[in-house]
């Protein structure tokens, strides 16, 4: 039997983020019985296509077919997979496998999302043995192993569950794991594809009051129709961190510049605050952090990956269930290369999908 053949948009150098991907054939990681074939309806812009296009977090093993915001129908379905039906309307998001060992203390407990012996992500990745390479989704097809393959429920449009699988999923894990709610004041720094999410989900989870921080001054008016409490510009006043000292108790941040003001961001937690890191910057920099900060306020500075998969089938219930509406832009799929453009370009208001 011949090995099957996808299409989709192959970066093969560090330039293919300059738009100059190629479209053309790519074979899939080896088939198991425990994989499900995807025949993609969209595919979100995450940030991270454009670090790894760029091989800014390392070489990046070209040709990669980035994209792992995967929405479509499942095709074909291995006979070891008891949870998606041909035909389904299914997504995966930036993990294709990790271990799933019974003594994995990641995995049997679940969070697979931090597994230490084995994550594959949905592209750029390398499988163990012989099973090949990942490929994402800009592209016509996926093949990703069930575990990480979740059924899409009723009500949530394709479009926009689209980018919940990573960008939504990215915030909303650290949200509720560090406690947003009620009684709890949360700051999202970074208002783009994740920091976007991080106001919605913050609010659906019942904060007290969200804050957006972002340097943009023009993203005001819609930071405050997403539902944030109050907008900081940190390129509209140059003593925003002063004027907001120890006003909140968690923030996520999805700035992944390494010159970012980190310690005054930190100034921005009250006593005992959380600060969770979760944009990605290249080489993984971030700027020092200096020991009185941590410690006057006896604050706590952490990170997360993603979310497991049960993680973002709880999401995808509660954006469902709570007619969540993320602020997305439909791109086609044929126009990957100037949507990836002008996402560098920060034009994105707040999340490209691509459509095919
Ligand atoms: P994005 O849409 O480009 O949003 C990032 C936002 O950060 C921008 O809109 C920008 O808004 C803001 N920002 C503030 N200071 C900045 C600075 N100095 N330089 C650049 N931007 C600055 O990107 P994204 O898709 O949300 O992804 C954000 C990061 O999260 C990426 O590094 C991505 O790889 C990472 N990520 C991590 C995970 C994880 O599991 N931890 C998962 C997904 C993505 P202003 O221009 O208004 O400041
Ligand atoms: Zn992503």
């Amino acid at each position: 039997m011949s090995a099957t053949k996808f299409q989709g948009w192959l970066g093969k150098d560090e330039e293919s983020v300059k738009g100059k991907m190629q479209w053309g054939e790519f074979e899939p990681k080896k088939w198991t019985e425990d994989d499900v074939d995807i025949e993609i309806s969209h595919c979100g812009i995450c940030g991270s296509d454009l670090h790894m296009l760029s091989s800014g977090w390392g070489p990046t093993p070209y040709p990669c077919v980035v994209g792992h915001e995967i929405i479509g129908k499942a095709v074909k379905v291995g006979k070891n997979v008891t949870h998606i039906k041909e035909g389904a309307r299914v997504g995966v998001g930036a993990q294709a496998r990790s271990c799933l060992q019974k003594d994995c203390p990641d995995c049997s407990n679940g969070i697979e999302n931090h597994c230490h012996r084995g994550v594959v992500n949905t592209y750029g990745s390398v499988y163990p043995g012989d099973e090949g390479k990942s490929y994402g989704g800009y592209a016509t097809h996926n093949r990703t192993n069930a575990h990480f393959v979740l059924n899409i429920p009723e009500g949530l449009d394709s479009a926009d569950a689209a980018p919940m699988l990573c960008g939504g999923i990215t915030v909303f894990s650290p949200l509720k794991n560090y406690g947003c709610g009620p009684g709890k004041t949360v700051g999202i720094v970074g208002v783009g594809g994740l920091g976007h999410f991080g106001v919605i989900f913050a609010k659906a989870l019942g904060a007290d009051k969200v804050v957006g921080i972002s340097r943009k001054e023009d993203k005001k008016d819609d930071v405050l129709k997403l539902g944030a409490d109050q907008y900081i510009a940190t390129d509209g006043d140059k003593d925003w961190a002063k004027h907001n000292a120890q006003t909140l108790d968690l923030i996520v941040c999805t700035v992944s510049s390494e010159k970012m003001p980190l310690n005054d961001y930190l100034s921005l937690l009250k006593t005992k605050g959380t600060f969770i890191q979760v944009g990605a910057p290249d080489g993984g920099k971030l700027p020092n952090i200096n020991a009185f900060t941590l410690i006057a306020s006896g604050i706590k500075v952490g990170g997360s990956a993603i979310g497991s998969p049960a993680e973002i089938a709880e999401m995808l219930q509660l954006a469902a269930d709570k007619k969540v509406k993320p602020w997305i832009q439909k791109r086609s799929m044929k126009e990957a290369n100037q949507a990836v453009i002008d996402m560098v370009d920060g034009k994105a208001r707040y999340r490209y999908v691509l459509e095919n």
